[in-house]
């Protein structure tokens, strides 16, 4: 043998020209990328889309269900030995995977392709223990379906991301774990917690709806119509190519930077073979102007009644020290706000004159005496004055890196609602309210701003309510009959990069 034939393959990304959702023709593009990367799904196949929220609201936050059935039919096509082929997920903001699904327009494509498909937070949780150098923690809880995969197909949407610039393959891991566990290091450490998950799994084949994108945001982006179907066999080249699509360097996206650092592949485009029917630099003509969401929240609120300052998040001295809280709250205040315009078009006409403040801030605020000043997360401090009186504000956060996820407790949105709903009764007349968590999520931030501001509640939208409580009804059932049925969990596949010993949760 020749040195060439035993040098180890390139890693592959196919971008093939898509101009809308017809499922026939994606199917068929997703076929010839199988056939060209040599791949075959076998034993337990588990499909993982981007739906972190749906409905007519959000039309392009999701992994449209075209896409999903285009290439759930391409994979069962080409099956071999498959025991199980499913669709799992856990949406976003608190809501139930069941409604999301619903709102994506998923049960259909159950229905007609025949395939399982799996609510994460409805499912045992299995403990993957990680041993890499620079992990956040010892293990990492992923739902056992997550865990006993062979054939790992992710499916992302093609977005812009408020916390870690953009929302590819890698960042879709987010999904893979349900609440109590995914708002674990959800904070300053959001890139290394991404970092992280990819040790639980990589996923044998990649396809990302970059048909219409979604620019700006990742809970409300903008439609860019790419027109594109993007697919590959390696995770961090393909966000690395992704990346180059929208004229962005991947050593400049923190969790591909770490990724790369700890061993997952490359990012360098000399590397990458790139193939199919529609070149790099036309791909990147298609997506010129495509603008990503890496906005300080100081600059986000300009031109509104809300005025917001930030402080440095905890732990920020020394080596990989941070100023900002990328993937904690000021992000979540972003998607709050954007969430609630859709269900309130006079949200910037309603709201009063308010100031929120995150982090460890330093300087001024400047707020006059019937001004409420806001103060969120477990991190946030300031001393001085606030309407011609003195504050002082104290940050309550507490080093994490010893909790054990074991006894990581979900909050339920109703409890959620009760606790914002009470905070702002209680202190109604008070100019300064703190809002502790680390994080306060995207839901307590949406229901913190419905209560300053008077405005209509996304979660009491009738549109919302139909959906909701028979699948909030459904997901807490389902959770109840878990905790009493004990499953019996087998090995972890060859997929996984996590260690070997598991135990049920
Ligand atoms: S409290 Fe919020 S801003 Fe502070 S570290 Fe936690 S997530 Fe970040």
């Amino acid at each position: 043998m020749d040195a060439e034939s035993t040098s180890p393959a390139k890693p592959k990304v196919i971008i093939r020209a898509c101009p809308n959702y017809d499922t026939f023709h994606i199917e068929g593009l997703v076929t010839e990328a199988l056939d060209e990367l040599g791949l075959r799904p076998s034993g337990k196949t588990l499909i993982k889309p981007n739906v972190v929220t749906s409905g007519e609201k959000f039309p392009n936050a999701y992994t449209r269900p075209e896409f999903i059935e285009g290439v759930t039919r391409a994979l069962q096509s080409r099956a071999d030995g498959v025991t199980e082929m499913a669709i799992g997920e856990r949406s976003g903001i608190t809501l139930p995977t069941r409604h999301a699904f619903k709102g994506a327009g998923y049960p259909d494509v159950f229905k007609r392709t025949g395939v399982d498909h799996y609510h994460f937070e409805e499912t045992t949780q299995v403990e993957i223990p990680l041993t890499h150098e620079g992990r956040l923690r010892d293990s990492i809880y992923v739902p056992r379906p997550v865990a006993e995969a062979d054939f790992f197909v992710n499916c992302p949407k093609f977005k812009a991301h408020p916390w870690t610039t953009v929302t590819f393959s890698m960042k879709n891991y987010i999904g893979i774990q349900d609440d109590r566990h995914r708002l674990i290091d959800h904070d300053h450490k959001l890139n290394d917690k991404v970092r992280d998950l990819q040790f639980v799994l990589q996923p044998q084949f990649i396809a990302i709806d970059a048909i219409t994108a979604g620019e700006g945001r990742m809970l409300t982006p903008l439609p860019f119509d790419m027109g594109l179907v993007i697919m590959g066999n390696d995770q961090l080249a393909f966000d690395a190519v992704c990346c180059h699509i929208i004229g962005i360097d991947p050593m400049t996206v923190d969790h591909l930077r770490l990724a790369y650092e700890a061993g997952f592949g490359t990012l360098d485009l000399d590397q990458i073979e790139i193939t199919g029917d529609v070149t790099l630099a036309e791909a990147q003509a298609k997506a010129e102007g495509f603008k990503v969401g890496l906005i300080r929240i100081e600059d986000y609120f300009e031109g509104t009644n809300i005025k917001a300052y930030s402080g440095k998040p905890p732990q920020t001295e020394g080596e990989g020290a941070e100023d900002y809280c990328w993937g904690g709250c000021p992000g979540a205040m972003q998607e709050a706000i954007e969430i609630i315009r859709l269900y309130d078009d006079q949200t910037d006409a309603k709201m009063p004159k308010t100031h929120i403040v995150f982090g460890d801030y330093q300087g001024e605020i400047d707020a006059g005496p019937d001004d409420r000043v806001v103060f969120i997360g477990d991190c946030t401090s300031f001393h001085g004055d606030i309407g011609g009186k003195p504050v002082e504000i104290n940050s309550v956060y507490r080093d994490r890196s010893a909790d054990d996820p074991l006894n990581a407790k979900q909050t339920d949105i109703f409890v959620k609602m009760a606790k914002v709903e009470k905070k702002f009764y209680d202190e109604k007349d008070d100019q300064v309210v703190e809002l502790r968590g680390c994080p306060v999520s995207v839901a307590e931030q949406v229901l913190a701003l419905v209560k300053l501001g008077d405005l209509n509640s996304p979660y009491l939208d009738p549109s919302e309510v139909k959906n909701f409580t028979p699948a909030y009804f459904s997901w807490r059932t389902q959770q109840a009959i878990n905790k009493i049925r004990r499953i019996p969990y087998q090995q972890p596949g060859p997929t996984h990069r996590g260690g070997a010993a598991t135990k049920l949760h």
